[in-house]
């Protein structure tokens, strides 16, 4: 195993800049996920590292090897791919081999590596079969196979899971963890689901028109996003975002509404300063329904324009400040459509973000 670095990586496609100068360094054993929405560059850094890109400028080092130059092969990577890219007409036991026997590895070698990827995946009884007598489930396993075999110093995965089921996701993330945590193994994985970033990796790097915007562990990420742009695609259902500028300690939202200015911002911001306002779903609840017991609640009377029940907790939909919030009410109980109830605003858990810039205020 070993670490990669990104040194001012760039690229170019003719006069389109896909991927501006990044800088990353992921240590050895560490699960890095890149995540950002579509055509920010996540795969096309993916397929750089890999070697099947060409890169504009900068490095990228595998331990101390810069391998810009380096083929593919070479570079002792392996990559896993959403299509799983197996070959149709050669058995499980033959593709998970293929890269061992054309390095000339010998026999006995190939067999053990496969029987004891095939042994960590669960996939023994499969190793007769072709591609086409399998489940996308199986096939993923069985990619993952092939790359674990190489025994390579970084994984790369891009989007691996995105063929699958929801459930078959679930299984399959729980799978590729506690693969990670047996081999201890240096991952990139490409996905543009944060949950399974959020779930999968040390650290996430969130990516945005070709550039980093924030690099963090899960929790910080999630808690202490750095921009808007974050605070907004990680997390689930997604933060809720009004607009509003400060006025008389107060921050007034386009409809007139206002909320006292939390304490945490008093010295951070100006009279007249435009924000975004965040707040997660999980603090803004009915009464009594919370999930952190406040310090700082505010409590307002809201209309509940819709609900959506999920069994063990109901997402709760109402107007404040001009826009639609969402609430997660855990402990469900039955509340109904144009109802109206006493709701608590958490504002020691408000974010705030500069209108201009949508930098975090904290
Ligand atoms: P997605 O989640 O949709 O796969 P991504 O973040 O992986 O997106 P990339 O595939 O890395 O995005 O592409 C980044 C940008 O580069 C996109 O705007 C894309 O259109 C552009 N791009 C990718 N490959 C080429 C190419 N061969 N020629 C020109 N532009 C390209």
């Amino acid at each position: 195993m070993a670490d990669l670095s990104l040194r001012q990586l760039d690229k170019k496609y003719g006069s389109f800049h896909a991927v501006k100068g990044l800088d990353l360094h992921v240590e050895d054993g560490e699960f890095v996920a890149l995540v950002g929405p579509s055509g920010c560059g996540k795969s096309t850094t993916l397929r750089m590292i890999a070697g099947l890109e060409e890169i504009s400028s900068g490095d990228i080092l595998i331990g101390d090897r810069v391998v810009n130059d380096l083929a593919p092969r070479q570079r002792n990577i392996s990559m896993v791919f959403q299509s799983y890219a197996l070959y149709p007409h050669m058995t499980v036991r033959e593709n998970m081999g293929f890269t061992l026997k054309i390095a000339g590895r010998p026999e006995a070698e190939i067999e053990t590596a496969v029987a004891d990827a095939a042994r960590a995946l669960e996939i023994e009884p499969l190793l007769d079969r072709r591609p086409a007598q399998l489940s996308g489930g199986q096939r993923q396993r069985v990619a993952m196979g092939r790359a674990i075999v190489r025994n390579p110093d970084v994984f790369l995965f891009d989007e691996p899971l995105s063929n699958l089921d929801a459930k078959l996701r679930g299984q399959m993330r729980t799978e590729i963890k506690r693969l990670h945590a047996r081999l201890g193994s240096t991952v990139v994985y490409v996905t543009h689901d944060q949950i399974e970033a959020m779930t999968l990796a040390d650290r996430i790097v969130i990516m945005r028109d070709g550039l980093i915007e924030q690099a963090g562990s899960p929790d910080e990420v999630f808690n202490r996003p750095a921009t808007r742009f974050v605070a907004g695609f990680i997390g689930s259902p997604p933060m809720n975002m009004a607009e509003g500028v400060i006025q008389d300690g107060l921050i007034r939202f386009g409809d007139g509404e206002t909320l006292p200015l939390p304490a945490q911002f008093r010295d951070a911001v100006t009279a007249g300063q435009r924000v975004t306002l965040g707040l997660r779903p999980d603090d803004i609840y009915p009464v009594g329904h919370g999930l952190h017991a406040g310090e700082a609640v505010e409590t307002r009377p809201l209309e509940v324009a819709l609900t959506e029940p999920l069994g063990n907790e109901t997402l709760l939909f109402v107007r404040f400040g001009g826009v639609e919030w969402t609430s997660r009410m855990l402990n469900p109980r039955d509340l109904r459509r144009g109802e109206t109830v006493d709701f608590q605003i958490d504002l020691s858990r408000v974010h705030l973000f500069d209108g201009e810039s949508g930098r975090s205020l904290r």
